[in-house]
């Protein structure tokens, strides 16, 4: 396995919109493990591909407390089940250090694949609902900072660019 980097806003490539993963093979099953480590090593409760420059639809999350709940949704199709919003404070591995109020739907129903290729189905509330939601995004080129003020926003982007720009 291999920690990989990742890729932290502004950064144009987090806007890449990821692929349908073709077949779920050890290529694919190798990358899960590595954005498993990745995760877990940063650590964050879920990470999308494309945060770590890997533009295909592969999303792992663990939410439990131990750390021993890994989920992983290949190709995920998620629908809203109950429209009623909820409010997490959401942070994002790609926007370190920084937390935000999101309203989300708070049940939701994903259709996906398993690391066997295998599909199944979960209908999640509360925090995984939220937590595949924001990956989701991820994996159409979004992050959770498009969903508050672009003051805000742009407070943000200058904050990790001046961090990026004293890091190089
Ligand atoms: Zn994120």
């Amino acid at each position: 396995m291999a920690l990989l980097s990742i890729l932290e806003f502004p950064d144009p490539r987090l806007r890449t919109v990821a692929k349908t993963v073709p077949v779920v093979d050890d290529r694919v099953r190798k990358i899960i493990d590595d954005m498993f480590e990745t995760m877990y090593a940063a650590p964050g409760v879920g990470l999308a591909a494309t945060q770590v420059n890997i533009h295909e639809q592969i999303i792992v999350i663990d939410t439990s407390e131990d750390k021993t709940e890994p989920l992983v949704f290949i190709n995920p199709q998620v629908e809203v089940i109950d429209e009623t919003l909820s409010d997490y404070e959401e942070g994002c591995l790609s926007v370190p250090g920084f937390y935000e109020e999101i309203t989300r739907p708070c049940h939701v129903r994903v259709t996906a694949l398993n690391r066997a290729g295998e599909q199944f189905v979960m209908e999640p509330k509360g925090l995984l609902a939220v937590c595949i939601q924001h990956e989701l995004d991820h994996l159409k080129g979004k992050l959770f900072v498009d969903y508050i003020s672009n003051m805000k926003r742009d407070r943000i982007r200058k904050k990790l660019e001046k961090q990026h720009r004293s890091r190089a």
